[in-house]
């Protein structure tokens, strides 16, 4: 997709979208135009049976929303909400969560290299923390916690703390059926009660501009979270835009198995341009550490017409896209080589 800049289009490789609807989503967004003069179903129950399934928990362990970033806040409104108190997660970070935390009332404590280091994250709880966001994969780097991972954080975090499992880019994930997998919604399932996981149809679905996203907890918080969201807030065509993308599970695993091939594909190849410290991603996008030149970075792609996301002081996120886009990328990256580490 290209963005217009000040001049010029720019492709944009800065907001980790797919390329495309899942087959059969179209045709179910125009075949329900004749009942959009009627309010959706509140509580979304046709979507949240159908996640429940997949997920293998109950339907009132479900909650769904206007996309993820919206149950993000509707979680720390309500669980972490004018308390004054801290809430922890790994710097670099998605933007939104600095400003979802101030909006609740907390604040906002970002920890350096809490994205791999759960002990780096557990320092900086004190008693004042009320929740800890774990973004799984993580958003900017692609770096993934396990299974073990998660299970020390909440042996070791405290039963008062809130541990909010962020995994918009989870579908990405490669070997999901690994036991060492990490999947914040088996922790739900085994009762955990401090936990709740997010999850979006922005990425993997492709949905970004229905805005639909969901939430697992336990039934008791999922409760009081369906009940914090606003009525009829998920439209008609959000919620059968995602049961349709739910139906489309062997291509969504088809368009997933690709992006785990080309991530690899764009990662070697940004290592045989020169830029030998690109980690491996476990999501849609790649990460170049450049602690001192992400936004000469940025202005060099700008130039050469891409749109890359930077984290200044840390690096720069690069979204997978169309071959093409990505090839060319690689030679605009290429040519900043001067400009790296
Ligand atoms: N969490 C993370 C880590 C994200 O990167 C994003 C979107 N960029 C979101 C949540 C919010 O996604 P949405 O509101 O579209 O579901």
């Amino acid at each position: 997709m290209a963005v217009t800049m000040p001049g010029r289009p720019l492709t944009r490789l800065d907001r980790n979208e797919c390329t495309s609807l899942l087959p059969g989503v179209a045709e179910a967004i125009r075949g329900d135009v004749d009942g959009w003069h009627c309010y959706p179903d509140p509580d979304a129950w046709l979507l949240t049976e159908m996640l429940a399934a997949k997920l293998r928990l109950h339907p009132d362990e479900i909650v769904v929303g206007p996309g993820s970033a919206e149950l993000l806040e509707r979680v720390l409104r309500t669980c972490v909400g004018g308390t004054r108190g801290q809430v922890v997660y790994a710097a670099p970070a998605f933007e939104a969560y600095a400003d979802l935390v101030r909006r609740a009332g907390a604040v906002p404590v970002a920890v350096a290299h809490g994205a791999t280091n759960i002990d780096a994250l557990l320092a900086a709880v004190t008693p004042s923390t009320r929740a800890v966001i774990v973004c799984n994969p993580h958003n900017p780097t692609g770096a993934a916690l396990t299974a073990a991972d998660l299970d020390y954080l909440l042996a070791n975090v405290g039963r008062n703390v809130l541990v909010v499992v962020d995994e918009a880019y989870k579908e990405f994930v490669a070997d999901v059926a690994n036991a060492d997998s990490p999947d914040g919604v088996g922790f739900v399932a085994r009762g955990h009660d401090q936990v709740v996981v997010t999850r979006t149809f922005s990425k993997a679905h492709g949905l970004a501009g229905l805005r639909v996203g969901y939430l697992a907890a336990r039934p008791a918080l999922a409760r009081v979270l369906r009940r914090a969201g606003l009525p009829f807030h998920v439209s008609a065509p959000a919620q059968i835009a995602a049961a349709a993308s739910l139906r489309a599970d062997s291509t969504l695993e088809s368009r997933c198995s690709w992006i785990r091939g080309e991530r690899e594909r764009v990662r070697h190849a940004l290592h045989a341009a020169g830029f030998l410290q690109v980690p491996r991603s476990h999501a849609n996008f790649v990460w170049i550490p450049l602690p001192s030149a992400a936004e000469a970075f940025v202005s060099h792609c700008a130039d050469s017409g891409f749109a890359v996301r930077g984290y200044p002081g840390y690096g720069v996120r690069i979204s997978l896209a169309a071959p093409a886009d990505n090839a060319e990328f690689i030679r605009v990256a290429a040519r900043a080589r001067m400009i790296e580490q």
